[in-house]
């Protein structure tokens, strides 16, 4: 997923909206002003180690103190040894042996690649904590030292393959959350059910998972976690109530044409002309159709017909990328994009275009309740800059297979996390320049601070539902 949103949010904070910087200056001129009172006071909050936010995160700091050189290795071999959707063989291996000897029941090959890791920790609510498995069909460039020259076949091709998304951080992450709430179990009581996805750039591997059984052959979770690195600053969670990601529908259009002599048109029936109209026309669905408020995009993004100029061909073969944030805009642009392809055709007398639909899924939606609790959570516990966005505000317009463990009934809250450090948004400012995004072959997240603060968000959202009240 790509999460170009994350830095327009951060931007917004830069702006001015910063409560959790106001509160620190707010704290600072309180302890200055009552500094004895804050003296006497030290001594008394230390002997109260009535476990709360703060306390756990402090536990979870010491605990990340101790694990990170490990994870930093771990996130650097699945950096340097990526792999594309389903076909996530080492990774999924090399997370279903960490988990193994942390003590969890670990199934592998769900859903293809997926691995189930489950630990059971007394009576409780079941959570779900997920990362991805899969990296990227494109060559990093990054020049990192330890950057990926990975290459296989995808798709009938060789490719380079990178993890350019951040899974990486995800995984390091994920590994690091099971090892903190482990140290700390006996603050908790519940099931653990940590799974690695396959195939989230594809879309697929959500729904590979559940169409395996994810949720009957072992447990349908009470509640699911997630994040995701982005372009924010390092430190920052954002905590998006809401619709958080776009649905995202990937249709494939064949006009069927009749080909001939470039010179002799008459005698043909052109489908470059009839997918040249299309890609103009179909943009009416979004300026005509669709509200003018709502989130909707048609993008064409492959055009495909033809070899040589004096040749009309038979066919032209269109692929386009649809997002929406609402089900009935979604539901609006197949329609519209459909008829304005048959319309395309009939100008041209021709037989009616075979529309078919690749793949796709819905928008991700945090849990309203989950999403205003766990903010507060993450704020009460500090250590990081929490924003909490309202549902009213937009998702973002990339997509997320996440929404597929939503849709089966879990109320959930998928975090976004920055991935870059203060100083690094400033050299690259300085420079003129964006920092580059997830999928971007330059994308080099400061990973050290982003899997700290994937680690507490995750760990603290668990503690917070599986702590007896
Ligand atoms: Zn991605
Ligand atoms: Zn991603």
């Amino acid at each position: 997923m790509g999460l170009r949103t994350s830095g327009a949010i951060a931007s917004r904070i830069a702006r001015g909206r910063c409560p959790g910087l106001e509160r620190w200056v707010f704290s600072m001129k309180t302890m200055l002003l009552t500094g004895c009172l804050m003296m006497a006071s030290v001594g008394a909050a230390s002997a109260d180690p009535a476990p709360g936010p703060a306390a756990n995160r402090a536990a979870i700091d010491a605990q990340i103190e101790k694990s990170y050189p490990a994870l930093d290795a771990l996130y650097r071999d699945i950096h340097a040894h990526p792999e594309i959707g389903m076909q996530e063989v080492r990774t999924a291996a090399l997370l279903a042996s960490k988990m193994k000897a942390m003590g969890f029941t670990v199934t592998e090959k769900v859903g293809g690649t997926g691995v189930v890791a489950i630990y059971r920790n007394g009576p409780g609510p079941t959570v779900m904590v997920r990362t991805e498995l899969d990296g990227l069909p494109m060559e990093e460039k990054t020049g990192l030292p330890y950057a990926s020259r990975a290459q296989t076949e995808y798709e009938g091709k060789m490719t380079f393959v990178a993890q350019s998304c951040g899974h990486d951080v995800h995984m390091a992450a994920w590994i690091g959350t099971a090892q903190a709430l482990l140290a700390m179990k006996s603050q908790w009581k519940g099931t653990l059910m940590f799974i690695a996805q396959p195939a989230e750039e594809q879309l697929k591997g959500a729904k590979a998972m559940l169409d395996d059984g994810l949720f009957t052959r072992f447990a349908k979770p009470d509640y699911g976690f997630a994040a995701h690195v982005g372009s924010g600053e390092t430190g920052t969670v954002l905590v998006k109530d809401g619709v958080t990601s776009s649905n995202s529908d990937s249709l494939q259009i064949t006009f069927k044409g009749r080909g001939g002599h470039g010179s002799m048109p008459s005698a043909t029936i052109d489908p470059i002309v009839m997918g040249a109209h299309f890609v103009t026309d179909v943009q009416t669905v979004i300026s005509r159709q669709k509200d003018a408020n709502a989130f909707g995009v048609v993008t064409v993004g492959a055009f495909q017909a033809g070899t040589v100029g004096n040749i009309i061909p038979d066919t032209a073969t269109l692929k386009l990328s649809l997002r929406s944030f609402d089900k009935d805009v979604r539901q609006l642009l197949l329609d519209g994009v459909k008829r304005t392809a048959e319309a395309s055709a009939a100008m041209s007398m021709a037989p009616a275009p075979d529309v078919t639909w690749l793949h796709g899924t819905a928008a991700v939606f945090n849990d309203h309740a989950l999403a205003e609790r766990a903010a507060a959570e993450l704020k009460a516990a500090g250590g990081d800059r929490i924003t909490y966005v309202p549902a009213t505000a937009p998702g973002w317009s990339a997509s997320e297979d996440w929404s597929a463990f939503v849709d089966a009934g879990v109320p959930s809250v998928y975090f976004t996390i920055g991935g870059y450090d203060a100083a690094t948004l400033a050299a690259f400012k300085a420079k003129g320049e964006a920092v580059p995004s997830n999928h971007s072959p330059f994308f080099a997240p400061d990973h050290d601070k982003a899997i700290r603060t994937g680690i507490r968000t995750l760990t603290l959202a668990v503690l917070m539902v599986t702590t007896p009240k």
